[in-house]
This record gives C-alpha cells, structure tokens and sequence, in this order.
C-alpha cells in the first residue's frame, strides 16, 4: 500500500504520520515513512537547494523541475523497492504538493505538472491520500510557532510567501480531492492532536479493510 499525507503547512503532516507508523507497526504491519522532498541522499540534496532561504533567485520552472527530480531518484530508490517488498509505504508528500504549490500556488501549468509528475513517478501513484485540511492561517501560525531548527533554519523559503499563497495552496489540495474522491480522503486537522489521529486511523483502517 503506497499512502500519502498532504496539506499545508503546519497542518500536521509529519506529526501523525509518526503516530499513524508506530499504531500500525503495533498492529503488525511492516511501515516505512518517507518524505519529499527528500527521502534518500540525492533528494536530500536536492531537498537542500529548494529550501535555502539563500537561493530565492530560484525560478519558478527551476523550482518545478528539482521536485520532479528529487521524486524520480526517491521513488526509483526508496518508495518502489519498498512496495515490492510489501511494505506500506507513508510518505509526506507527494505529487499532489507538486499541483497544489508549484500550480495553484505559483501558477504554473496544471497540464504540464500532470505530465511532469508522471515522468518522475512512473507508474508509482498513491493508493490513498489524507489531506489534512485547516484554515491557512492556523496552519501557518503552527508553522511559525514550531521552534525545531530543522524548519525555522532550512526550510525557511516558505515564510516568504503570502497568505494568499497558502489560501491558494490549501483551495488546490480541496479542489484535486474533489476530483479524486476515491483516492483523496479530506481530513479535519483542527482539535488537537489525538482526535486527528483518531480521524485519520479510521479512515486508514476503512481503506486497509476494504
Ligand atoms: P510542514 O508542512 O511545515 O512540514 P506539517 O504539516 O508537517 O508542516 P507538523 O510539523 O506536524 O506539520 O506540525 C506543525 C506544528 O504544529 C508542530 O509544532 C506540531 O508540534 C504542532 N501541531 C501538530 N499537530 C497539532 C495539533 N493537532 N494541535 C496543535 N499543534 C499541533
Ligand atoms: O513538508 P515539508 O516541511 O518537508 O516541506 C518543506 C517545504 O517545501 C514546505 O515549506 C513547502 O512549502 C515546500 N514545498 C513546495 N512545493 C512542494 C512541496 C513542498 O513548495 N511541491
Ligand atoms: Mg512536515
């Protein structure tokens, strides 16, 4: 099972993956947990150019084309052995991040970025989404009030964005999932840590059961 977490910033993404691993490592179940950008030592490089706040020169098509190739190298050497193996596989972010960011955030071709995604992904499409879903302002606000260097130091390229960025980023993830329904399950991320995971363990165990 190939499983994805998306949504905007703050909104919880890699605090319940760690939850929803471990409760269902406790059930038996063989997890990895994975990330993008990033991943394995090239993406992670890659990962590094993206998010230094030192390179805001990046250009918009530059931007696009590194997330593609950092996907290429993680899903060729990390998420694609995994699935074979029979693992699930979760993974914070994925190529939906890539439509919503560097498309409904940026403008750039949804059309092109479809393709693009395709190119890096092969035939590696997630199974199911959870899109962690809250108003951009709280998540942006949990953002900005999470005081791990990891985030402040080297992911400091997002602060520099507007709020309407993130309106934009956090309309797109709402509008992809109203395309996929199936596959793209909406998640309320707001309360407080457990009733999330609470949220999204039952619709993981739905999926897994089914
Ligand atoms: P990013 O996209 O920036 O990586 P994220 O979606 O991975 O963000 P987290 O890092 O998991 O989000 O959470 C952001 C901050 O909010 C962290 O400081 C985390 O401890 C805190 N947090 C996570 N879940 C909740 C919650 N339900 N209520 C309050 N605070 C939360
Ligand atoms: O989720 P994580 O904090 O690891 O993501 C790092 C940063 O990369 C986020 O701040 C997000 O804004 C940005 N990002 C992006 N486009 C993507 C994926 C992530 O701008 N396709
Ligand atoms: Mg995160």
């Amino acid at each position: 099972h190939f499983i994805t977490f998306e949504g905007i910033e703050g909104s919880g993404k890699t605090t319940q993956i760690a939850k929803v691993a471990e409760l269902l490592r406790g059930q038996g179940y063989n997890v990895v947990t994975t990330r993008e950008p990033g991943g394995c030592p090239i993406s992670n490089a890659i990962r590094e150019i993206l998010l230094n706040p030192a390179n805001d020169a990046l250009e918009n098509r530059a931007e696009l084309l590194l997330y593609a190739a950092a996907r290429a190298q993680h899903v060729a050497e990390v998420i694609q052995p995994a699935l074979k193996q029979g693992q699930i596989v979760l993974c914070d972010r994925y190529t939906d991040a890539t439509l919503a960011y560097q498309g409904y955030g940026r403008g750039l071709d949804l059309d092109l970025i479809e393709e693009l995604n395709t190119l890096a992904s092969g035939d590696c499409r997630p199974h199911l989404t959870l899109l962690l879903d809250m108003p951009h302002e709280t998540g942006l606000k949990r953002a900005l009030e999470r005081n791990d260097t990891q985030n402040m130091c080297d992911e400091g390229r997002f602060e520099q964005e507007s709020l309407d960025f993130h309106k934009r980023v956090r309309e797109g993830y709402l509008f992809l999932a109203q395309k996929d329904p199936q596959r793209m399950q909406v998640i309320d991320a707001t309360g407080t840590p457990a009733e999330v995971s609470e949220r999204l363990i039952a619709c993981l165990q739905a999926y897994l059961d089914s």
